[in-house]
């Protein structure tokens, strides 16, 4: 089945399409690095790994691009409250990103560009914008003329500002020809960092950052560009009127995608309303692949709220699937392998729709109550179908995981403590059941014998600095 993604453009959903046949150029907003990031913006890039890593497994060469915001109103003002360098403050932000994306798995972008790395191509395209007649000078800048671009509005279908946006980005000017007009290029104020340039001293303004950044990477169009739902105005839009404006080139991007927002008890979670986690408390509550799950498990583009309960409800849907992972034997039937093949077929289906998680994992679920009942043990087939899916969502800790050495290895430990048990040395048999569990390995004592598993682990295996 061919991929379909829900567009936020035309608001319907559409056959994934691309500029160039098999390959996807794909660009998500990045972090702007003035403080540890929270568990808001865990969900939006755990979500969009998932997109790239399905858009890798459907075949596309995908190069996926992230900006790193480190030039703007809050950094500056962050560094001011600290009495400290606005470059030191988002280096250091930057890197506690990057370490928090490791942490949680989210490896699949290709290229961080820094906003303060492309400083020219900032200048460059707000000459451009000048020379077309987008552009107008204040006392304090350069902005963005609206009234010049008369498709502004069309991603959102609005042009005005409303109580749910973003409004600290808004720059404010008494002399502005239209409300929305944005700032493109900053005159220099005393004690901010600047540029200096044929723009005259400044730095640059929020929007133009990225469009910058992927006309660098890609030229002014590309395939897809993402972010989380309350990006889509004014910050999106922005985009669009100063990269179409800029190039005479439409659309910017073939198609965009929004997740939804992560809430606390109903509100958004966010910095400024004080209600959030970071990403690092996070982790040190639970596990990176439960942390995955609660993303995942959610459609992304709903809004899902952030709660015990909800991490809880993870951890179980987790270990039901490596409960059953552990079930899988050697060998397969004609009707393992079938119905695991029929189990593949659907979760994936739901993955070609619009990236259902949530359906392709009901569909697993489907699949483990039926094997669970049926007479023959799983087999190689669902040990494959696991892997497979694991490797897109890694959510699961996966027995089949270990090298059959190690394994080998336990299962001569287990007989040796029965050998102890039965001549009733409990003390030796105890000793093996403590070295297994330092090596984190559960085991239990059922009728049918001595069964073990890799102990689920609490934390992730990327160590995070504390502060
Ligand atoms: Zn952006």
């Amino acid at each position: 089945m061919p991929l379909t993604i829900h567009d936020t453009l035309t608001n319907t959903k559409e056959p994934f399409t691309t500029r160039t046949p098999g390959v996807v150029e794909m660009f998500v907003c990045g972090p702007t690095v003035y403080d540890l990031s929270h568990v808001g913006h865990a969900k939006t890039y755990t979500q969009f790994d998932l997109v790239a890593r399905y858009l890798r497994h459907s075949g596309f060469r995908v190069t996926y691009a992230q900006n790193i915001t480190d030039v703007d109103d809050k950094i500056i003002r962050r560094a001011q409250e600290l009495s400290a360098d606005p470059r030191e403050l988002a280096e250091k932000y930057e890197r506690r990103y990057r370490e928090d994306m490791v942490a949680l798995g989210n490896n699949s972008v290709d290229i961080h560009a820094r906003a303060h790395d492309h400083i020219d191509q900032i200048i460059e395209q707000v000459q451009q914008l000048i020379e077309r007649g987008h552009a107008y000078r204040l006392d304090d800048g350069w902005y963005f003329d609206l009234a010049s671009f008369a498709a502004y509005g069309k991603l959102s279908g609005r042009t005005d500002i409303r109580p749910e946006d973003s409004l600290s980005r808004i720059d404010e000017h008494s002399g502005k020809r239209n409300p929305g007009d944005f700032a493109l290029w900053k005159a220099r104020k005393p004690g901010e960092p600047f540029w200096n340039g044929a723009l005259g001293e400044g730095r640059p303004g929020w929007h133009i950052e990225d469009t910058a950044i992927t006309n660098a990477l890609f030229g002014p169009q590309y395939d897809l560009h993402g972010g989380a739902v309350d990006l889509i105005f004014p910050h999106h839009e922005a985009e669009i009127a100063q990269m179409e404006s800029a190039s005479g080139k439409a659309p910017l991007a073939l198609h965009w995608m929004h997740t939804g927002l992560l809430r606390v008890a109903g509100s958004k979670m966010s910095k400024s309303s004080g209600n959030f986690t970071t990403i690092r408390d996070a982790l040190a509550q639970t596990d990176y692949r439960t942390l995955r799950y609660t993303f995942l498990s959610q459609h992304y583009r709903s809004s899902t709220d952030y709660n015990t309960e909800a991490l809880q409800q993870a951890q179980a849907a987790r270990r039901r699937v490596e409960n059953f992972a552990r079930t899988i034997t050697t060998t397969d039937t004609a009707e393992t392998v079938s119905t695991a093949t029929e189990a593949r077929t659907a979760f994936f289906a739901h993955l070609d729709d619009d990236f259902d998680t949530p359906g392709a994992l009901a569909a697993l679920f489907d699949y483990i109550r039926a094997t669970n009942k049926a007479t023959a043990a799983p087999g190689p087939a669902a040990a494959q179908l696991l892997a497979d899916i694991n490797d897109l969502f890694d959510t699961f800790h996966l027995s089949t995981e270990r090298g059959t050495d190690e394994s080998a290895a336990i299962e001569a430990a287990l007989q040796q403590r029965e050998l102890h048990r039965k001549n009733k040395d409990f003390t030796a048999a105890d000793r093996i059941r403590d070295d297994l569990a330092a090596q984190g390995i559960t085991i239990e004592d059922t009728p049918e014998g001595t069964r073990w598993w890799p102990t689920p682990e609490q934390q992730t295996g990327a160590q995070l600095p504390l502060s």
